[in-house]
């Protein structure tokens, strides 16, 4: 069997029966990141020594458990205790956190044998991954172009197969924009599902860990080992794991799917991702469920309102970041305190986190604060009533999960407004706090390139069970998930 060409349950039941070593299985991961990692960029660091101890302690019966032997990604702003976490950023380049995150720690003790970690979009604030101060991702379906962001390391790995699963973060859209651009599955759950602990802050009410994965069943289990309440993040809920969030082939009865007109940017949208979100409602029709128009009347101010509570909350976050507390320190000289703060930040943060510290500054700054913060949070409330009053009528909301496939390397680097509109169809879900999944729905031609598509189901805050139960019937009914990219 080729490891390297399965799912993530087909890597851990043939470990598990002893049908491959989790050394081997590791060893064929190793072998194709070191074939095809210099041409994509999707690790900035691997961990190959640790990796292959790991899974020698598997096959010793060492380490078991319900991720034994499945070689893991891990997105670069995750702390772990070995190895750098650099946020993909010159602040913390040099960075060897003490601890390892939680949600990291969970796998590990769950027995996966995490490879490296992937490059991102500077301290996760961007949509294409080209914002990495060492190199950010390509596309393994044409690696001109992006494989989205923030996650786009992560998401490169995935659809590359340099992984049998990959989690990555989602404040806007970071999990679930690459997945759609490169072809697979990937899940932001209901914040404070899974810890935060040990996750390099963004937007702190935003920042949610999440999966990628091949299939929606492998999602589910990475997220029901991850999940659950953490005494080191005081956000984590105490909500319990159901046992079965990860049975996703359970039937969800009178499904009833929402379609909301705000989400149909028809205009907007390439051809072939509202044919994709087309034909999903119609699969869904002819799977029994009802189609029910609900109305999202305040998305429209999603864009605006993220933009200014995420700058505001990084402004905040990345205060710590002088020089002298965290992160990189100036070598030239500084006749005071403030000279030294304000060199070692300007020499350790790159143009676009900058320009995130000032618009949030300016948010948060006195005789603005009502105009713009303030006035954020109640659309935010606004947003949230929105889904609350769908969510009565539906079991999940169906849209596309960006407007177009993935686009060129460079196409929209200088033009920060145009990049921060790719999230049009992803940031309302982490404003109101709740669940969204992209699924692979095909692949379009550009160029003479087969380009991923995808779509996107939103649930409910804790609803994530039935959400992918929802996104599993979709699955079923399509080969979209298995399509790969040709190296
Ligand atoms: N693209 C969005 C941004 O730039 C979302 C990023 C994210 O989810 N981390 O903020």
């Amino acid at each position: 069997m080729d490891v390297t060409n399965t799912t993530m349950l087909g890597v851990r039941d043939a470990v598990a029966s002893k049908e491959v070593s989790a050394v081997e299985v590791t060893r064929a991961y190793l072998d194709r990141i070191e074939k095809h990692n210099e041409a994509l960029g999707a690790y900035l660091e691997v961990h190959d020594e640790r990796a292959l101890q790991r899974a020698a302690d598997v096959d010793k019966g060492q380490l078991t458990g319900p991720l034994a032997g499945v070689p893991i990604a891990v997105k670069d702003l995750f702390c772990t205790s070995y190895g750098k976490t650099t946020a993909s950023s010159r602040m913390l380049e040099n960075y060897r956190s003490p601890f390892t995150a939680t949600a990291v720690q969970r796998l590990e003790d769950a027995g996966a044998i995490i490879l490296g970690k992937t490059s991102m979009d500077e301290y996760a604030m961007g949509s294409s991954c080209e914002t990495c101060a060492f190199g950010g991702a390509k596309n393994p379906w044409d690696p001109s172009r992006v494989p989205g962001g923030s996650s786009g390391g992560s998401a490169a790995a995935m659809a590359a197969d340099l992984c049998a699963a990959a989690i990555g973060s989602d404040t806007g859209g970071s999990i679930r924009q690459p997945a759609a651009l490169t072809g697979v599955v990937g899940m932001k759950p209901t914040y404070g599902r899974i810890s935060r602990y040990g996750m390099i802050a963004f937007a702190s009410s935003l920042d949610q860990c999440g999966p990628f994965a091949r299939t929606v069943a492998d999602a589910a289990l990475l997220l029901k080992v991850m999940s659950g309440v953490d005494p080191m993040d005081a956000t984590s809920a105490p909500v319990d794991v159901e046992p079965d969030l990860d049975e996703v082939e359970r039937e969800v009865k009178n499904l009833r799917i929402g379609v909301a007109k705000q989400y149909m940017l028809e205009g907007a949208n390439d051809p072939a991702v509202q044919q994709a979100t087309d034909d999903a409602i119609k699969f869904y029709e002819s799977q029994g469920a009802t189609i029910v128009e609900v109305d999202l009347p305040h998305t429209k101010y999603g864009i605006p309102v993220y933009y200014v509570v995420a700058t505001a909350e990084c402004s905040s976050n990345l205060a710590r970041y002088d020089g002298v507390h965290f992160g990189h320190r100036t070598a030239e000289p500084a006749n005071d305190i403030v000279e030294l703060f304000s060199k070692s930040r300007a020499e350790g943060f790159g143009d676009e986190v900058k320009r995130r510290i000032m618009l949030g500054t300016y948010a948060l700054s006195s005789g603005y604060y009502d105009a713009y913060y303030n006035r954020a949070l109640k659309v935010r409330r606004l947003i949230k009533n929105d889904f609350d009053a769908a969510f009565e009528q539906c079991d999940a909301i169906l849209c596309p999960t960006t407007t177009t496939p993935a686009f060129k390397i460079g196409e929209k680097a200088d033009d920060p407004l145009s990049m921060y509109l790719n999230d049009v169809y992803t940031v309302n879900a982490p404003l109101a706090g709740i669940a969204g999944i992209s699924l692979p729905a095909g692949t379009t031609e550009v160029d003479g390139k087969a380009l991923p598509v995808g779509v996107q189901l939103i649930g409910d805050a804790f609803a994530e069970a039935k959400l992918l139960r929802v996104a599993r019937l979709y699955e079923a009914g399509h080969d979209h998930w298995n399509l790969r990219p040709a190296l």
